[in-house]
């Protein structure tokens, strides 16, 4: 989640990157099937999706650009002042995504910051700092750090699994918020939001 979105890159022909990106939403998740042509969907990225749509009752597109940062995907909320609604998307930076794997990462990430960010589903501002702690360890529990949640033993999760949520969400931040308040926020809300539940809010 950033305020920097690259614009899509006007003219592209369809190239594999965008193909394969976009016959994995539009199978996977729009269309809830269990593999595409290519790559096999990933179960945490259709559960997300599904609480978004029906819980949280919020729409979202993908938009698969070209970025010219070190981004991979973002999550955006903006006014249409056009159409005076409100609209959600995901962006999928094509030139950083590259293999399944990253891809399964970036949209479990960004759907998790798209509940967050519903009011149905939860109370949060992801422009308050602490909130913006809370959501990125969301995001890392599932995303960056979920590899690691695979049981190897009883004792689950593991003290790997915390140290990377907390690693990964404090970089995240980082990237709009400044650099000395980050760690104790994150410190402070990895009580509260590690081991959370898909909606903040659970009651309806
Ligand atoms: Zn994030």
């Amino acid at each position: 989640m950033s305020q920097h979105i690259v614009p899509p890159s006007e003219n592209t022909s369809t190239n594999d990157s965008e193909c394969w990106i976009g016959s994995y939403f539009r199978d996977c998740i729009e269309n809830n099937e269990q593999y595409t042509p290519n790559v096999q969907c990933d179960e945490k990225v259709q559960e997300f999706y599904r609480t978004l749509i029906s819980e949280c009752g919020q729409q979202i597109s993908l938009q698969i650009v070209e970025c010219d940062n070190n981004a991979r995907a973002y999550y955006q909320r903006r006014f249409n002042h056009e159409k005076q609604v409100e609209e959600r998307s995901i962006i999928v930076c094509k030139n950083h995504v590259l293999e399944e794997k990253d891809l399964n990462e970036v949209l479990r990430h960004e759907l998790i910051h798209a509940i967050d960010d519903s009011p149905k589903c939860s109370t949060v501002n992801l422009r308050n700092l602490h909130d913006r702690s809370c959501s990125e360890i969301r995001a890392a529990y599932w995303a960056e750090c979920g590899s690691l949640l695979r049981p190897r033993s009883n004792t689950e999760p593991s003290k790997v699994h915390y140290q990377c949520v907390k690693h990964t969400a404090m970089q995240s931040v980082k990237l709009d918020h400044p650099f000395e308040l980050v760690p104790e926020s994150v410190k402070r809300m990895m009580w509260k939001c590690y081991n959370s539940k898909i909606r903040l809010n659970s009651g309806d």
